[in-house]
């Protein structure tokens, strides 16, 4: 009786673990086509783009911004046209092809910002033209860092690690601001991209034989990040088929229901 009260329990409990440890196969039993991707596309020299596709289809309702979410949604918004007109500066200067790259990158990191203005409403005026920003401490940033990119080869490598870490910085502090959760999964992404960047800039300098010692961030963080390997995006719920690219294996599962971005960590 006790003993077969106590395989009782074991498989008791080994049948909840099972349930619990295993929430995306369960959902894959009454899936319908439902499929999981990545909205991240990252080539080989570390150049990291959102899959706009992807990015629309694992997009889920939520409530309006906060006036903080949609200053943090424009502030960054600033910073990624802000790398992008370096980088194409710097992709004419030095013929580089690791600047065009990445200045093609943070265009589509830009877009993905705007993607998600534009969904909550946003009637932000258009853009600045390339290399001209509104407030002046960003302009004269900008004057000073194209300057002494300018001078020479490294100095253009360690001014994209600069820029990489800024945004590291401030998409950390952006995320741990918002609870809003497509503005997360943005960021999230885009903090990805900004450490693959960072990544594809230290070798670079590497290479040259430099040293890269870090502004915005802690030397730990650095060299965690320089050591680590590239990134690739984790999965996401299509809520609809999306374009088929990206990381995802069409990962089936029921979905999250109401609420999350329902993502499959796999
Ligand atoms: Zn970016
Ligand atoms: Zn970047």
């Amino acid at each position: 009786m006790k003993t077969s009260m106590k395989s009782l329990v074991i498989s008791s409990f080994f049948i909840i673990s099972l349930f619990v440890s295993s929430s995306c196969q369960k959902d894959d039993m009454n899936a319908e086509n439902v499929r999981y991707a990545s909205v991240l596309s990252v080539s080989e020299d570390g150049t990291t783009s959102v899959i706009e596709a992807n990015l629309k289809s694992a997009l889920i309702e939520t409530s309006d911004l906060t006036e903080s979410e949609l200053a943090s949604l424009l502030k960054m918004k600033v910073e990624e046209k802000f790398a992008r007109d370096v980088y194409a500066v710097l992709a004419q200067k030095w013929g580089s092809q690791i600047f065009s790259n990445i200045a093609k990158a943070e265009n589509n990191h830009l877009n993905a910002i705007i993607l998600l203005l534009t969904k909550y409403g946003s009637t932000e005026p258009s853009m600045d033209e390339a290399g001209i920003f509104a407030d002046a401490t960003i302009q004269k940033l900008y004057n000073d860092l194209v300057a002494k990119a300018s001078i020479s080869i490294e100095e253009a490598y360690k001014t994209g690690a600069l820029i990489e870490e800024m945004d590291i910085k401030d998409l950390t502090v952006a995320l741990s601001g918002t609870t809003n959760e497509n503005i997360a999964l943005v960021f999230e992404n885009l903090l990805k991209g900004s450490r693959n960047h960072l990544r594809a800039f230290n070798l670079k300098l590497i290479n040259l034989g430099l040293t890269y010692i870090p502004i915005f961030i802690s030397q730990d963080e650095y060299t965690q990040i320089a050591t680590s390997a590239m990134e690739k995006g984790k999965q996401y719920r299509m809520n609809d088929q999306g374009n088929g690219q990206g990381n995802g294996k069409g990962k089936a599962g029921k979905g999250r229901g109401s609420k999350g971005n329902g993502t499959c960590n796999i």
